[in-house]
């Protein structure tokens, strides 16, 4: 069965596609790219699941009819920043920012903050569109707060930057094999897996393409 990704993350197509594999599910990540590449899509909502929405409806326009979409956005809430960055994780230094200028700048905002005010949580919206209209919403979320400078060298976005609770390492010291199993991602891709592996026969029979 093939799922397109509308995302041109490629950190995140990893992510997902090495869940997906561990998982032993039978899906097929397609990527942006091999339809011409993720439509640009103004990520304006206010929330997770409004932004991936539209990233997923973007790409859906484009796809071969009987295709299903699934769509990513997520990004890290600071308690004491009333949940900024939030929905403009991406761009919280800026359009087109580079993850270590977004890095620096949540550093900075955070100088004079000691521990107790720096929690902070990722949270991830995953949205499965099909052709009928049909939508799926699946949610994950890992609580954490924000280190004192950046540390490690896997993972990408705040990775440096997020010690997830009950660890004093960030998720980029940990590496992926932790990170994939209490991620905020993870966790959301858990509830999309478990709902595909009971309803995947349904969806071979309605669909009228590649399942
Ligand atoms: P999006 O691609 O519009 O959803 O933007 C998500 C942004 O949030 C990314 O650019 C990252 O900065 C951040 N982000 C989301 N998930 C993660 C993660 O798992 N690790 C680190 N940063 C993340």
């Amino acid at each position: 069965m093939n799922i397109y990704l509308a995302s041109a993350n490629v950190n995140k197509a990893e992510e997902i596609n090495r869940l997906i594999v561990e998982n032993d599910i039978k899906v097929v990540l397609q990527s942006a790219a091999s339809v011409g590449g993720m439509p640009f899509v103004d990520e304006d909502k206010d929330t997770f699941v409004g932004n991936a929405k539209k990233k997923a409806e973007a790409l859906l326009k484009i796809l071969p009819e009987g295709s299903w979409v699934l769509a990513d956005d997520s990004g890290v809430c600071v308690e004491c920043l009333k949940g900024a960055p939030g929905v403009r994780s991406a761009r919280f230094a800026g359009e087109n920012s580079t993850d270590e200028a977004n890095n620096k700048k949540l550093l900075a905002t955070l100088a004079d903050e000691p521990v107790k005010n720096r929690k902070a949580a990722f949270q991830c919206a995953l949205v499965l569109l099909g052709p009928r209209q049909q939508e799926y919403i699946f949610e994950g979320e890992c609580q954490g707060s924000i280190a004192f400078e950046m540390r490690g060298d896997f993972g990408f976005g705040y990775d440096s930057l997020f010690q997830p609770e009950g660890y004093w390492q960030t998720f980029a010291e940990l590496g992926s094999e932790i990170k994939d199993k209490i991620s905020h991602r993870s966790e959301a891709l858990a509830k999309l897996l478990y709902w595909l592996k009971n309803n995947f026969r349904k969806m071979e029979g309605k669909s009228q393409t590649t399942f």
